[in-house]
């Protein structure tokens, strides 16, 4: 862990360190300072699904990002050096879901843990038989509760073709897990206009549509063709998310907020009112702003696990 504080900063500053929240307002300007002009501006070129912020958002984006620079420590794993450049990239696509809200929804935790590439984790997973499975599984994201958010630098860089986003995936995980264990369900407090049974409703019945629409594709699917390879990607593709978000309520918000960032029309076709409710709780259209910039629906459809 790197400190670059005064020494009269060191007190406060590694007390809010130590308990997730945000650093000194003088290390938040020096991150801010060092993403210049030239830095911003190809740092926001770099992910297209930005086009279409407004120069005030793009401000408040920029002074997100150099939050989470200053607030959040990164490490690389499998002697991974996370430069600078790989920094912003990652903070500038974790600022995003949060640009109409708040920063103080990504404290309680400090560490971004970078692989180069794929990461294995353990799982564990009880059969219907009432079996204990315990398996070693590749994975491109987790978020910890109140722990680290770890990503895949593969699937985290910038200038890849698809519609998936592990960065903005983990980072829904956060502000999920902010009032308790990931559920679905994000902190509504600072959302009069959103009601929570209302939230669970929409939630259940879109994941129930999703699991149905799911079940319709594996069906569909001919019997010489392996679900599990490539050459069922058409048939995955006319669903509006990835079949990831069939997994579990958490996953269903994890994944439905990648696509209302990265490639929305889908996502609002299938479930208009989800996609409303998602749009009041980040306080953002990003369908709308997308109208007009290039139609990015043959994007491929490819991406690795993220939990
Ligand atoms: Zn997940």
């Amino acid at each position: 862990m790197l400190f670059y504080y005064h020494s009269s900063e060191i007190d406060s500053n590694m007390l809010r360190w130590f308990t997730g929240r945000s650093a000194h307002p003088t290390r938040i300007r020096r991150a801010l300072d060092a993403l210049d002009e030239a830095t911003w501006s190809q740092l926001v070129a770099w992910h297209p699904f930005l086009a279409g912020l407004t120069a005030p958002e793009l401000d408040t984006l920029r002074e997100h990002t150099a939050w989470i620079l200053a607030s959040k420590s990164f490490h690389g794993a499998h002697g991974l050096e996370v430069i600078p450049a790989m920094r912003h990239a990652i903070a500038i696509q974790a600022a995003l879901p949060i640009l109409g809200l708040d920063t103080s929804l990504y404290h309680g935790w400090t560490q971004i843990v970078v692989y180069p590439g794929g990461f294995m984790v353990p799982r564990t997973e009880v059969d219907e038989a009432g079996v204990v499975h315990e398996y070693m599984m590749e994975t491109a994201g987790e978020a910890w509760e109140g722990g680290p958010v770890i990503l895949s630098w593969e699937e985290a860089q910038p200038g890849q073709d698809r519609r998936a986003n592990v960065v903005i995936h983990e980072f829904a995980h956060k502000l999920d897990q902010r009032t308790g264990t990931a559920d679905g369900m994000p902190g509504l407090r600072a959302h009069p206009d959103l009601d929570a049974r209302h939230w669970h409703r929409i939630l259940t019945a879109c994941l129930d549509d999703f699991d149905r629409r799911l079940d319709a594709v594996e069906r569909a699917i001919p019997p010489d063709v392996d679900p599990e390879s490539d050459a069922a990607t058409p048939w995955y593709d006319s669903l509006p998310l990835d079949p990831y978000a069939a997994t579990d309520p958490a996953e269903f918000f994890a994944v439905s907020s990648e696509a209302f960032f990265v490639h929305p029309e889908p996502l609002a076709r299938a479930w208009p009112l989800w996609y409303e409710l998602l749009a009041k709780y980040y306080r953002q259209d990003p369908r709308l702003r997308m109208q007009g910039l290039n139609d990015s629906h043959a994007l491929p459809h490819n991406r690795n696990g993220e939990h």
